[in-house]
């Protein structure tokens, strides 16, 4: 299933850093709903439905608003909170961090660093080496497996 609708979207890029300011309305133009629903609106998906929970496949978990790189496959762990979890991001400025005290909890919120996308929220429980979970909703991640990215990488630079 490819919730990501990148023919429409003129943010998309997993190599330009400079950051996104699109209008609502373009947004809602350029992400499917289920995506839109979170990133937008600050959803959450229901617990246990994300493909990317339990997967151990080896890559880099990418915006699925922006393609900002986000996370890489090495700094996730189970945690059996329902969500793809991580415990660390790719960089300090993939990520930006947001008090939230909605539904009477302390947490704080985890946002795209580029396109301000809400991804979830990070808590001080996790594992060593950061003792962080970044809860993240499986439905704003775009995952390549490595192997992928290199061939592209590759065939980019023959051409
Ligand atoms: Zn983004």
């Amino acid at each position: 299933m490819d919730t990501v609708k990148k023919d429409n979207n003129p943010a998309y890029s997993r190599t330009d850093k400079s950051k996104v300011n699109l209008s609502e309305e373009e947004w809602k133009k350029a992400l499917s709903p289920e995506v839109y629903y979170i990133a937008r609106q600050k959803g959450t998906e229901r617990p246990g439905t994300s493909k990317f929970e339990k997967s151990e496949e080896v890559g880099t978990y990418y915006c699925a608003a922006c393609g900002n790189p986000l996370f890489k496959s090495n700094a996730k762990f189970d945690s059996g909170c329902g969500w793809p979890s991580f415990y660390e991001p790719i960089s300090k400025t993939s990520i930006i961090y947001t008090p939230d005290t909605t539904l009477g909890m302390a947490r704080t919120e985890t946002q795209c660093g580029r396109c301000k996308a809400h991804l979830g929220h990070v808590f001080e429980d996790g594992p060593p080496p950061t003792g962080l979970r970044y809860c993240i909703n499986g439905v704003v991640l775009d995952f390549e497996k490595a192997q992928e990215a290199e061939k592209k990488y590759n065939d980019k630079k023959g051409e």
